[in-house]
């Protein structure tokens, strides 16, 4: 079955990756902006990660005939530096017309702190300037369920922010009811460590419907699996879910997400 994965790190994957991928039946990613195991020191290491995702990574990924996007941010966990964050968002514009950047993303919090919070309102006050839509980390495990009600009253608070372009990403049992209930997309991430596994994640699905809904590998530089998607896949048809479900699931909902921007519309091309 063709899919896409809505969320992850191919700069931190090996180049067999997307032949796995692609005989797997990937036709796109999308790349989130991320941490990249260490702080970076300067804007400039910034707009040379940019350069990254915007150039490098779609033809290293068109080898294998997968269409590579990707979202621009300072992560929340370099966020904790508000003026490097406020040189990189002041930066980020540069990159907004390439064919390839869907938003601004994965921004959130990672220690719930107030200068991650500064930071989160300011990539906001972005993506509402330029009319892009928004990709969002929700914290890890202790700091998850309160980290994503403060990004939730963050996003709800603002009337400017359409909740249609806003996907909530690394949602568990205990966050998905709340993202969805406010309107926003969901993302389940299927991770080996942490997060949720494929048959955690087909519960949630059996258990909140297939409206607003996403599962994806964030597959990057720790323990995850980049093919986890088609696990997903698997297991909803060992449960007896039709096709067209698990279609809506892991190709028809990341299109109609991804299609509010102007360039995944302009340059998307189903096979
Ligand atoms: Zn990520």
């Amino acid at each position: 079955m063709d899919y896409i994965d809505p969320h992850i790190h191919m700069v931190s994957r090996i180049t067999d990756d997307y032949e796995t991928l692609s005989r797997m039946g990937c036709v796109a990613v999308s790349e989130p902006a991320f941490w990249a195991g260490y702080d970076r020191g300067s804007v400039d290491g910034f707009r040379d990660y940019f350069r990254q995702l915007t150039e490098v990574e779609p033809k290293r990924a068109a080898n294998y005939g997968i269409q590579l996007f990707c979202w621009l941010c300072i992560n929340a966990k370099e966020a904790e530096n508000v003026a490097l964050s406020r040189e990189v968002i002041a930066m980020i514009p540069e990159f907004l017309d390439h064919p390839n950047v869907l938003g601004i993303g994965e921004i959130g919090l990672n220690k719930n702190t107030k200068n991650e919070s500064i930071t989160f309102l300011e990539h906001l006050e972005l993506a509402i300037k330029y009319e892009q839509s928004i990709l969002i980390h929700t914290p890890h495990l202790a700091d998850k369920y309160q980290g994503t009600r403060m990004i939730l009253d963050m996003l709800s608070d603002d009337s400017r922010i359409n909740r249609d372009r806003v996907l909530v990403d690394h949602v568990e049992e205990h966050t998905i009811g709340e993202v969805l209930d406010r309107g926003f997309w969901a993302g389940m991430t299927l991770y080996p460590v942490s997060k949720c596994t494929p048959e955690r994640a087909v519960d949630m699905i059996e258990m909140y419907g297939p409206e607003r809904l996403m599962a994806n590998s964030a597959g990057d530089w720790g323990p995850s699996k980049p093919t986890a998607v088609p696990d997903l896949i698997f297991e909803m048809r060992r449960r007896g879910h039709s096709e067209t479900l698990i279609r809506k699931i892991v190709y028809d909902n990341p299109i109609e997400f991804f299609s509010q921007s102007p360039n995944f519309n302009n340059h998307f091309q189903s096979r």
